[in-house]
């Protein structure tokens, strides 16, 4: 007889604390059978074998096991696609429910519909809980229904409906040991994933409590530490972002906001989709770019001459980061001096940026080339 569990799906969100979906998982059910997915779909469209990304997902997967094996437990890993992923799983379990966390891009969307459909013809529930953002696809929306496409009035009722409705942690480790008890499952190494490790390292992040409260007055400089560097935890879910607007209240108001420029393109993103390929103001959608090719290579490769742009360009091909002030001079740069289609900047950002978001690097771009929200 095969063994009955639940099921947790890490996606964007691996941590054990204070994560809603996971606390969900363990507080309703017993057996929860943790589960990473390697998503063959998405790596396979990675054309560096080195990608930092990959490496950083894979060693904060190998965190997270150690973590669970020090429950009793241990992290089921599959390098497949999603759906034939859970259809190994069934072989082997009788699986109750599966629990996630919301994901709002729309490839995420498209998948999640996929597997709840194909859980539900075998009668397998698939619950889904808000955990990325503080709020979410329709709770933000102007007086006629239809969503915000400005910033400021935006952030004005996000912060509103802060004040009047408290934030809430969920305590996972309370439920810890629902965590179904089993042996080591085992583990790929990189290179069975076709990838090579790079010398990006993982640490637990941790919130600099005196540079939050500086932080108006150090953001806007880029040869300093001024700014949290905290987007690839957000983007991987290594911290959660209720704890940080937790934090941003106490301690300053200027870093709220920039949290809150984090959902609003997320926002953006969920209810106008077409931005993947689009101008969001659509008459820009006629710029006839110059699009020069040799250009673009001196651009991507920090050799334009201008050093700050060129700073910023050899500091992302090496680290996979660049602070926030030296990507609006990139980008405007590019889409402004070079008149390049803001597009091949945005993909090449893509192919770099550790905390490359689709929501977050659309909506700048389409903002430094004047096109956008
Ligand atoms: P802090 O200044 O400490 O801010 C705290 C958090 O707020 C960040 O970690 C991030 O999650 C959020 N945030 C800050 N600024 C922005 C912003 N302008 N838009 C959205 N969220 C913001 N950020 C990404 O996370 N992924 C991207 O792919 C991305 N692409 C960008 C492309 C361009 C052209 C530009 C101009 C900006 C882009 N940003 C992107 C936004 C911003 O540059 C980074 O979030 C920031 O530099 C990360 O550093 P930090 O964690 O120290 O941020």
């Amino acid at each position: 007889m095969k063994h009955a569990i639940s099921i947790f799906w890490f996606r964007r969100d691996l941590r054990l604390e204070d994560n809603f979906g996971l606390f969900k998982a363990l507080s309703n059910e017993e057996n929860i059978l943790p589960i990473f997915i390697f998503d063959k779909n998405i790596l396979e469209t990675l054309e560096d074998k080195k990608d930092k990304r990959v490496s950083f997902i894979y060693k904060v997967l190998k965190n997270l096991n150690q973590q669970l094996l020090s429950l009793g437990s241990s992290l089921y890993t599959i390098h497949d696609e999603p759906l034939n992923a859970f259809k190994i799983i069934c072989e082997s379990y009788q699986i109750n429910s599966v629990y996630v966390n919301h994901d709002y891009e729309p490839y995420a969307i498209n998948r999640d519909t996929k597997i709840s459909d194909w859980l539900k013809t075998k009668d397998i529930n698939f619950k889904s809980f808000k955990d990325q953002v503080i709020y979410e696809k329709n709770e933000i929306l102007k007086s006629d229904g239809t969503p915000y496409t400005i910033f400021t009035p935006y952030s004005k009722i996000w912060k509103q409906k802060l004040y009047e409705n408290k934030i809430e942690t969920y305590p996972t480790e309370n439920w810890f040991s629902h965590f179904l008890k089993t042996n080591s499952f085992p583990f790929p190494s990189i290179s069975e994933l076709g990838f090579e490790a790079s010398d990006i390292s993982f640490e637990k992040p941790k919130i600099d409590f005196t540079l939050i409260q500086n932080y108006h007055q150090t953001r806007n400089f880029p040869s300093i530490i001024g700014t949290s560097r905290l987007s690839v935890h957000l983007r991987f879910g290594t911290i959660s972002v209720r704890k940080l607007v937790l934090r941003a209240l106490e301690f300053n108001e200027t870093w709220l906001n920039e949290l809150i420029w984090r959902e609003f393109f997320m926002m953006i993103l969920f209810h106008f989709p077409q931005v993947i390929h689009s101008c969001f103001k659509k008459k820009y959608d006629f710029i006839e770019w110059r699009n020069d090719e040799d250009e673009f290579k001196k651009w991507c490769s920090g050799q334009t001459g201008y050093p700050i742009v060129d700073a910023g360009m050899i500091e992302l091909n090496e680290t996979g980061l660049m602070h926030n002030r030296v990507r609006m001079i990139v980008a405007s740069f590019l889409t402004k001096h070079l008149l390049i289609d803001w597009r091949w900047g945005e993909a090449y950002f893509a192919s770099k940026l550790l905390d490359y978001e689709l929501a977050s690097n659309n909506g700048n771009w389409q903002w430094a080339a004047g096109c956008g929200c």
